[in-house]
């Protein structure tokens, strides 16, 4: 599914009120019964509750469901997103939407607008996206999974990608800016590049392939392994050389630049999947890593190093005699926990997901249609609970209160 947002500049704080108890209600139903969704909404009931929700049902933020015992609402996606964007907007992370750039296996990434104008990246996590719709071992297994915890999974996917990415940055190493992190999306800064997976040509592949191994080795040396490391998710920067600099002036446009004096700058992406150097499966992971690039570079730039390695051997090395700030242990203290870390894992595992690299074959440029409808909202409200200790949402004050209309389409 895309995000639509042409929607979010008309809903009242009423609207988001009755959004944030349904969100609130899912915690604990798979169908929230409506009596509750007034409850949780914190508003008077009454006709204005009422009419909020079928608004809400009419544009497909909230689904009606008739159980068994009750009827209620789940919520969808588009209201997860809606909450989501409208938390941005009200921290000023957001200010309007832009365009979508990408439909990933398990993301959707949009330009977004910060109120100076500045773009920013808007990533959405959407963990499960497309194993409902292909994997179809999975898929009798999963359709009686509840909704809440795809909502739940693609949240923990956000806060891992948002917490490693703050510590990579703190660290130097060359990534987005992460800036804000709300339930299953994080915004970050637009990085004004192409992937790998799109240049055609560099001048010196050698430079750039000991660039990337070296890269894939710093990791290490700080206790992690990217697990994804491909040319998807390496975005190549150019930049004008530090020592052909006082050739140019500040102003100079690239195109101008002569190709010898751009340096090529690779920043990596993408990090729902990263592991710690201490992982079971760690050398696995390293050295899949390692190959991505090896044959990447073979395949497409006819480069093959004549230095073997790096093997996983050499890395701990490195890392046990020099080694970094531990990131994996750092993030685990930021609130992205070693429970929560197995948790992902284990969904991650359990779907199908394997980055990038699981579906795409040789010579396909072509992003996935999305315009088959998702399996998962086909499923109706089987499971049932009565609505029992439900305590009101804990209000959040950014998250619900006026109207969006500052949101574009
Ligand atoms: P997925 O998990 O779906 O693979 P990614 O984070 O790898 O998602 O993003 C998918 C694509 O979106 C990337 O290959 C890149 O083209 C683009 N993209 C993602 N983040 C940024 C960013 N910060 N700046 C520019 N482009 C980005
Ligand atoms: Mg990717």
């Amino acid at each position: 599914m895309k995000l639509d947002s042409k929607a979010i500049r008309y809903l009242t704080s009423e609207d988001f009120r009755v959004l944030a108890g349904v969100e609130a209600g899912s915690r604990n139903h798979e169908v929230v019964p409506t009596p509750l969704i007034v409850q949780l909404s914190g508003l008077r009931g009454g006709s204005g509750v009422h009419r909020a929700i079928s608004n809400l049902a009419k544009i497909n933020l909230i689904a009606k469901v008739k159980n068994a015992k009750y009827d209620g609402y789940r919520l969808t996606y588009g209201g997860l997103d809606y909450l989501a964007l409208n938390a941005h907007q009200k921290s000023q992370a957001v200010y309007s939407v832009g365009n979508q750039v990408g439909v990933g296996k398990e993301s959707d990434i949009i330009v977004v607008a910060h109120s100076s104008g500045e773009q920013r990246i808007l990533k959405i996590h959407r963990l499960g996206r497309i194993s409902f719709r292909t994997v179809k071992t999975n898929r009798d297994y999963l359709r009686h999974r509840s909704s809440a915890s795809w909502m739940y999974m693609s949240r923990l996917a956000a806060m891992k990608e948002f917490a490693f990415m703050k510590a990579l940055r703190e660290n130097g190493f060359s990534v987005p800016e992460p800036i804000a992190q709300n339930r299953h999306t994080i915004v970050m800064s637009l990085i004004d590049a192409f992937p790998l997976r799109q240049i055609s040509k560099v001048p010196n592949p050698q430079g750039l392939y000991s660039e990337l191994m070296d890269i894939i080795l710093e990791l290490a040396r700080f206790g992690l392994i990217h697990g994804d490391f491909n040319e998807f998710n390496l975005l190549i920067k150019e930049e004008v050389d530090e020592n052909a600099k006082e050739k140019y002036t500040p102003e100079t446009k690239l195109d101008d630049v002569a190709d010898e004096d751009i340096r090529l700058v690779p920043v990596l992406i993408d990090f729902p999947q990263m592991v710690s150097i201490d992982h079971v499966n760690a050398e696995m992971y390293f050295d899949r890593d390692v190959n991505c690039v090896k044959r990447y570079f073979q395949r497409k730039f006819h480069f093959v190093s004549d230095v073997p390695g790096p093997t996983f051997a050499q890395a701990r090395k490195k890392f046990l005699k020099n080694p970094g700030k531990r990131l994996d242990v750092e993030v685990e203290a930021s609130g992205f926990s070693r429970k929560m870390a197995r948790e992902l894992e284990k969904y991650m595992q359990e779907v199908g997901v394997d980055g990038d690299n699981g579906s795409r074959e040789d010579g396909e440029e072509d992003e996935e249609s999305s315009e088959e409808e998702e399996e998962d909202d086909e499923e109706s409200g089987s499971e049932s609970g009565e609505p029992n200790n439900d305590k009101q949402p804990e209000q959040d004050d950014e998250d619900v209160g006026e109207s969006s209309r500052r949101f574009e389409d």
